[in-house]
């Protein structure tokens, strides 16, 4: 533009100010819904980039090519990524596809020899014994990935054990390189799992010997991945703000309670959202009958149901007790187990749906038979009961032990079924305790894991169902009116993706 057109106030010839690049992030995850699933880690793979791309970011999954994926399906890409390994480099394939009802690109990292195998991790309580191996190769092949898409990302988003290298390598091997500038979060799913080795497998990693020491990857002599990741990530993150508090302390952390307690400013915790389509009371398809917030009468209607198909009495007044989930130690139906005797003499029913250790499996089973007017107990996996029993129930019952996130009661306050909870991880951030002065709170909760206090509070509960009624009423209207939604993580997401990118780079996005 001259002078003159300047002058004359003509800007018509200025061409636009380019439009602002999205933020990228490059999700990596060893497991993604509904591809392969063997926990909660797939689930938020699954959700939480479609909510990010809602929001506007440029996000792409990347997972390994698992037995079982539909691979024909998928667009095979040209070439082949080199991924140098500590024997040399090797070549893995690159398949392509997008995450079901949605634009976002999933990308799956081919190598037969390592993923082609009916379990991810192992066979049942195994691991297979050159995961270290696998889960480098699928590591360093994400961030080869980038660089044969010409794609570098702003953020990298790694998770849990398998990926915990990711961090390690951006700040090492890719010294000096585009995607040493990306940022990288690192959250925490299951702490139990902590990618553990004896200190002579360093050299798989590919990374030297000089990394095994106590600021990296060396944990009480031995070779611990998530140490690293919390070494070397930008920012870290896990399941629930309390979780985020409790991982910091020698009671939920697992061993890595100091190293994360050194990070605490740079700790952070996003609750996980739910999917709000397959879980609602107005939509869902296996119930009896649909209810919302506003119309109860379907409720009702589900109780009976769910009475008759456990073989419980149908007794609509009958204040009715749910409980789902793996019966391992976590989940504390060990101390319900012995608060049972007491429970069972008042005017009350239980539903049981469960699987896993066998003998709790052998208890409930057991109680279910002598004592079927008031307690039921259905072994397996059920995933349509499971819904029949967070909308029949008028109450659900977590007692757990620890409790990252937990989704149990955040689908069972979207039904109208009040949890009854103990105070830990996830439940705090979900559950509001019943306030008898106000008549308000989502649920009730308990601190100590004894039997005692298990039944003081299904008491508890049970006297506000019969003596306070309207209470009941306007907390199940409380409950269904919980926001779980993805969009709410991902806003929470986005908000520590780009914090993470100002501490990397010294400056602020965009
Ligand atoms: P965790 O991931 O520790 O098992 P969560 O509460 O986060 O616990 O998620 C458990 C999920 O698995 C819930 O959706 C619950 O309904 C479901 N679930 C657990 N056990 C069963 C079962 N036996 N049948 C059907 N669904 C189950």
């Amino acid at each position: 533009m001259g002078e003159a057109d300047r002058a004359r106030g003509d800007f018509s010839i200025v061409p636009p100010p380019p439009a602002k690049a999205p933020l990228k992030v490059l999700f990596v995850a060893s497991e993604v819904a509904p591809f392969r699933k063997t926990g909660g880690l797939a689930d938020v793979a699954g959700s939480l980039p479609q909510a990010l791309a809602r929001r506007g970011i440029d996000v792409r999954v990347v997972m390994p090519l698992y037995q079982g994926i539909p691979w024909s399906k998928l667009e095979r890409l040209d070439g082949a990524i080199p991924i140098p390994m500590y024997y040399g480099t090797t070549m893995a394939g690159v398949r392509m596809g997008r995450l079901p009802g949605s634009d976002v690109p999933i990308y799956f990292i081919e190598y037969n020899r390592f993923f082609d195998r009916p379990d991810l991790y192992g066979p049942p309580g195994q691991a297979y014994s050159d995961n270290l191996e696998r889960f480098s190769l699928f590591s360093r092949g994400a961030l080869e990935l980038c660089k044969m898409l010409g794609w570098i990302p702003d953020v990298i988003h790694a998770n849990d054990w398998q990926t915990a290298l990711v961090p390690a390598y951006v700040n090492t091997v890719e010294w000096a390189k585009p995607l040493h500038g990306s940022a990288t979060l690192f959250t925490i799913h299951n702490l139990a799992y902590q990618g553990n080795w004896e200190s002579g497998a360093m050299f798989i990693t590919g990374l030297g010997q000089q990394h095994f020491h106590s600021g990296e990857f060396e944990h009480f002599g031995d070779l611990n991945l998530m140490k690293a990741a919390i070494r070397h990530s930008t920012l870290l993150s896990t399941v629930s703000p309390t979780y985020a508090r409790e991982i910091q302390t020698s009671e939920y952390g697992f061993g890595l309670d100091g190293e994360l307690a050194a990070r605490t400013r740079d700790l952070r915790g996003v609750l996980n959202g739910i999917d709000v389509d397959t879980w609602n009371p107005a939509t869902d398809p296996h119930l009896r009958a649909r209810f919302d917030r506003d119309d109860l009468s379907g409720k009702a209607l589900c109780k009976r149901a769910l009475q008759r198909e456990m073989g419980l009495p149908e007794r609509p007044d009958a204040p009715l007790f749910g409980v789902i989930g793996r019966l391992t130690e976590q989940k504390g139906f060990d101390v319900l187990a012995h608060a049972l005797d007491p429970i069972l003499d008042w005017d009350l029913q239980i539903a049981l749906l469960g699987s896993g250790d066998k003998e709790a499996e052998d208890f409930f089973s057991l109680v279910s038979a002598q004592r079927g007017d008031k307690f039921r107990a259905r072994i397996g996996f059920n995933d349509g009961l499971a819904h029949r029993i967070e909308a029949g129930c008028d109450f659900l019952l977590m007692p757990s032990r620890y409790e990252p996130c937990g989704l149990s009661q955040m689908y069972s306050q979207r039904y109208g079924t009040l949890p009854i909870v103990r105070a830990t991880g996830g439940l705090v951030d979900t559950v509001q305790n019943y306030d008898e002065g106000a008549g308000a709170g989502t649920g009730f909760v308990f601190h100590d894991l004894y039997p005692s206090a298990i039944a003081n509070t299904m008491g508890w509960a049970l006297s506000t169902y019969f003596n306070r009624p309207a209470h009941i009423a306007a907390m199940r209207r409380q409950a269904m009116g919980q926001d779980y939604s993805w969009a709410r993580a991902a806003e929470a997401y986005e908000q520590l993706y780009l914090e993470a990118y100002q501490r990397r780079r010294g400056h602020p996005f965009g």
